[in-house]
């Protein structure tokens, strides 16, 4: 019996970009034709993406039989980003634009505007859309964002943390909202020895969320999800100065809360090693939502935790 990857059928569409080359390919597939539609992207961010592209491919390992909805899947929607392990692509001038900051794009923007353009109609032929990002080369992590209207899907996701949407201007899921769509972003996962377990549980979910919205029949109902912990407003937690960040929490903290006045990790001077900056953990429960996982060197300002209170 086919699976559904099997059945895809893949289109392409030519996005102007290099000089030399003249386009870069977006590829999409899709399958079925009546019922539910789902859309179900990964890379927006370049450097977030295949560990959700995985996630996707193995969800679509089940028979096609056992489809109910029209499923649509953009594996890479960032190539150009993609390919150098970057959030956003090198090709835009004079600046790097955000993909997920220009919905619903612009036909005649540089490449990036004009990507979205050309996303924005399939995520606009959808009754839900699924916008997987994740950790990725840099950093893990461990939540969902909740969009109003669109609770349920964000539980079935099954991440340990749940936190509501800010209104990003521009982004994906806004502009899927803005139309009605049912959505939810994930963020789970990332480069570290525990990557496959992430992505095995983001396959849990997705098939979860997809049971639940009538597209995926299954032979027993899939086990609900573990009790999401809901946390308020997350904190962006940035480097003060450049230098050798050394964490002392490591992967296995991602997704767990941590007491007050845990030590996080710390930033060394780049020449002398001494302490600049030591992180802790600020609140009576700190939920660990984003963190970098391994020593590297950051320059100042650079994104180093995302952490919330439990509510
Ligand atoms: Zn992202």
């Amino acid at each position: 019996m086919k699976s559904i990857y099997e059945s895809l059928v893949w289109n392409e569409v030519r996005i102007t970009s290099h000089a030399a080359s003249q386009y870069i390919p977006l590829k999409y597939g899709e399958v079925g034709t009546a019922g539910t539609r789902v859309t179900l992207i990964a890379g927006t961010h370049g450097d977030e993406g295949p560990w959700s592209a995985l996630a996707i491919k193995m969800l679509c390992q089940h028979p096609v039989a056992q489809l109910r909805g029209r499923l649509r899947v953009i594996f890479t929607a960032n190539a150009l980003a993609a390919e150098v392990e970057r959030r956003n692509s090198w090709i835009d001038s004079p600046n790097p634009i955000d993909l997920d900051g220009v919905f619903p794009g612009n036909k005649d923007g540089s490449h990036t505007d004009r990507l979205a353009a050309t996303i924005a109609p399939l995520i606009a032929d959808s009754d839900a859309v699924i916008d997987l990002h994740g950790g990725g080369t840099w950093c893990v992590n461990a939540f969902v964002k909740r969009f109003e209207g669109s609770e349920q899907l964000a539980a079935d996701l099954g991440a340990p943390f749940i936190s509501n949407a800010p209104n990003k201007r521009g982004g994906l899921t806004t502009y899927a909202r803005s139309l009605g769509i049912k959505v939810a972003n994930v963020e789970v996962g990332g480069r570290s020895s525990k990557e496959m377990y992430w992505t095995e549980r983001n396959v849990q979910g997705l098939e979860r969320a997809l049971f639940n919205l009538g597209a995926l029949a299954l032979e027993a109902p899939p086990a609900p999800a573990k009790e999401a912990v809901d946390v308020g407003a997350t904190e962006a937690v940035r480097a003060r100065v450049g230098g050798i960040f050394v964490p002392t929490l490591r992967e296995d903290a991602v997704g767990t809360i941590v007491p007050i006045d845990t030590e996080m990790g710390k930033i060394l001077d780049l020449h002398t090693l001494a302490e600049l900056q030591v992180f802790t953990a600020p609140y009576e429960q700190t939920a660990m939502m984003l963190l970098r996982p391994q020593i590297c060197t950051i320059e100042g300002s650079a994104l180093v935790y995302v952490i919330a209170q439990p509510v």
